[in-house]
């Protein structure tokens, strides 16, 4: 009989990469498809970095990697904490996995018991609640909206805080809004944790060298609850290396334990040859996700922009990240003689099949009134996605 776990039959699929792949599959029929779907940077990986990969390969980097990662790794990462962040982390706090989604994976599982609660602000990275339904933990949803530019206010935060809150999870700049936390408003979080010395936070900093306003604050820069955060971090979108797969977490030492323990029974170390590409990457001096920053804000710039000018997509403008997402409820009920979009779903689905357009519905993000667009993608991508969208709305009536 063919029956999965409960555990896995309650897992949603990764809304983010399936829509990738069906873009996928209609250009393999032949359709000319812009994917503004999966969120990666079209940079490819910088030559010193590869050749970092080729010379780790030659010098016979084959064998088992230590579980936590290479040393020289972990005193990059380390370093970098210090030099970027003014952050003090020994290597023994910092735990190397396969991409960020490995380091979530393994705080949840290792920090997290059966029905405790997760605070987790929408619009939210697809994979949060998901993770938090593996490790048996109970998401508690903070709803927010464009006006408010997608922040959670501290007032709600407060509200949703039970004698059950296990962990609360920051994702700033954001996926999938853009949106960034000021300091002060990192301040008041900050003071809000501190009341409750059984709350731990995950800040997924992921997107931290794309930040159009400023320079990165780390939600770990508070030294009373600093034990209790765990950062979350990563060269996938930094240094355009998402297929390398290489994450970590920075963390207190019995949780960085914690995570080897179980990453030890899981997966083990990861990529020998990533890990020694990573550790060129992560001691560069910061130029290469300097310039990604400068091509994406241009991009950033022109989708604010051309989406503007479409009726019906109500837009911000992000600070941060290579996303936009804009409120498209105003097509909800409007009809091209064939199909009725009722939601996000729907809304994604037409573009899809009349624009050939890629895109992923807010509601794989917790948000169903809104549609995620990733904007890295060529200029020329961009613009024909653009008019290709515009026209198709046109279409609804
Ligand atoms: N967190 C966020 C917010 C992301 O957007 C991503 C992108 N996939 C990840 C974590 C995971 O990144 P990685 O490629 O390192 O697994
Ligand atoms: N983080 C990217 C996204 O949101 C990559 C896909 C994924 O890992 O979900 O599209």
């Amino acid at each position: 009989m063919e029956k999965v776990s409960a555990r896995l039959a309650a897992l949603a699929e990764s809304q983010t990469l399936a829509m990738s792949q069906k873009s996928k599959d209609l250009k393999a029929q032949g359709h000319n498809v812009i994917d503004l779907s999966v969120g990666e940077p079209d940079f490819h990986t910088p030559d010193f970095v590869k050749n970092a990969a080729k010379k780790a390969i030659d010098d016979n980097f084959s064998f088992y990697s230590p579980v936590p990662g290479y040393r020289d790794l972990l005193e990059a990462i380390s370093a970098k904490l210090k030099r970027e962040n003014n952050l003090d982390y020994a290597p023994e706090q910092i735990v190397v996995s396969n991409g960020a989604k490995q380091s979530l994976t393994n705080i949840l599982l290792c920090l997290v018991d059966k029905d405790d609660e997760v605070i987790v602000p929408a619009p939210y990275w697809v994979s949060y609640v998901e993770l938090v339904k593996l490790a048996e933990g109970k998401s508690v949803v903070i709803e927010t909206n464009i006006k408010d530019n997608f922040k959670i206010t501290i007032k709600q935060l407060e509200e949703a805080i039970t004698p059950k809150t296990k962990m609360l999870i920051l994702c700033s700049p954001s996926n999938p809004t853009g949106s960034i936390y000021t300091h002060d408003e990192l301040v008041a979080i900050s003071k809000v944790i501190e009341k409750h010395p059984n709350i731990f936070v995950i800040s997924d900093e992921i997107y931290e060298h794309i930040n159009f306003v400023g320079k990165h604050e780390s939600f770990a820069q508070f030294e009373s609850i600093r034990d209790r955060v765990i950062i979350i971090n990563g060269v996938s979108k930094g240094y355009a290396m998402t297929g390398w797969r290489i994450g970590y977490s920075a963390s207190a030492k019995w949780i960085a334990k914690a995570c080897i323990k179980l990453q030890g029974q899981t997966t083990s170390g990861a990529s020998s040859i990533a890990q020694k590409a990573s550790t060129a990457a992560i001691n560069s001096d910061g130029s290469y996700p300097a310039e990604m920053r400068k091509g994406f804000e241009k991009r950033r710039n022109f989708m604010v922009d051309a989406l503007s000018k479409i009726k019906g997509f109500n837009t911000n403008v992000p600070q941060g990240a290579f996303y936009i997402f804009p409120e498209i409820s105003y097509f909800f009920g409007k009809s091209d003689g064939k199909t009725t979009i009722k939601n996000s779903d729907d809304f994604a689905m037409f573009l899809l099949n009349t624009a050939h357009v890629a895109l992923v519905p807010g509601s794989a993000f917790g948000a169903p009134d809104y549609i995620r667009f990733s904007y890295a993608a060529s200029d020329a991508q961009l613009k024909d996605a653009c008019e290709r969208i515009a026209k198709a709305v046109e279409l609804l009536k």
